[in-house]
């Protein structure tokens, strides 16, 4: 499960180890992850640097000092590793991409319907522009938030899940965040009053700050010194929790299709309004 918790940690981790750190050598093994023949894409990531790395949605978008960006997408279960050159064979060997940084390498793994773009400042906005808002943005508020959810019809999950509508949020938390504002998956945003909207709002960004603050639900860390990875797994209230007593009111968590997703909530105590 890769959601904007984990993809947060990511950053972070990534962010401490490779940022200003000269791009000594690249490896495709996989084309088809990459978006021109693997020379001339080989070539031009050759002697650059990383200057920092942004988080839009689920992606990661790598700001390089010739203007240029790298878009990775890891998809439902990529993985990233950066570890020195010398990791055991099988991680080596099974590296669809490897870009080095000197003596250490950042190695992308079991990447299926994802990718690694190298592109244009334009071209990367392109590719993003279809994404919602960031619930995380400096420019993103409770008045944003009531602005947006109140044009919006349909489910709450579906809404929260919509990469169009707001970008970040999958399967995962968008069950958390229903729970913490006690509001059920299946609630319908039109009938959703101001008041439970802010609730929700404010919902939203604890359970978004308190899963970065943990490391997330990941379950692959990006190397061995990485003791934040996955930490918020013993945080969560409902995911996977279904058959356990709701620690908000006793009853039994269940486990349901909501829109043909899997969905975890408490029926007694989160409401359709
Ligand atoms: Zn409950």
């Amino acid at each position: 499960m890769l959601e904007l918790p984990e993809l947060e940690t990511y950053k972070k981790l990534l962010s401490e180890q490779i940022i200003n750190k000269r791009i000594t050598g690249v490896q495709v093994k996989e084309d088809k992850l990459i978006n021109s023949d693997t020379a001339a894409w080989s070539k031009q990531l050759q002697g650059r640097e990383v200057l920092f790395i942004e988080r839009r949605g689920k992606q990661l978008l790598f700001h390089l000092d010739n203007g240029k960006r790298l878009l990775l997408n890891l998809g439902a279960a990529g993985q990233i590793q950066l570890n020195g050159l010398e990791v055991d064979e099988g991680s080596h060997a099974n590296a669809q991409v490897m870009i080095s940084f000197g003596d250490q390498a950042l190695r992308l793994l079991g990447i299926r319907q994802g990718y690694i773009h190298l592109l244009s400042a334009k071209e990367a906005d392109q590719e993003l522009s279809n994404l919602g808002p960031e619930l995380l943005d400096r420019k993103m508020n409770l008045e944003k938030f009531q602005t947006l959810f109140a044009r919006k019809r349909g489910m709450l999950k579906s809404a929260l899940v919509n990469q169009s509508f707001i970008a970040g949020l999958g399967n995962g938390y968008a069950d958390e965040i229903a729970f913490e504002a006690a509001l059920l998956p299946s609630a319908k945003l039109q009938d959703l009053s101001e008041e439970s909207i802010e609730r929700l709002y404010h919902s939203t960004m604890t359970v978004l700050h308190d899963a970065i603050e943990y490391g997330g639900m990941g379950e692959e860390r990006l190397n061995a010194k990485d003791d934040l990875t996955g930490g918020y797994k013993s945080h969560v209230r409902v995911i996977e929790r279904d058959g356990q007593a709701c620690e908000r009111c006793g009853a039994t968590i269940q486990k349901a299709e909501v829109g043909s997703r899997k969905t975890y909530y408490c029926a007694s105590c989160q409401k359709e309004k």
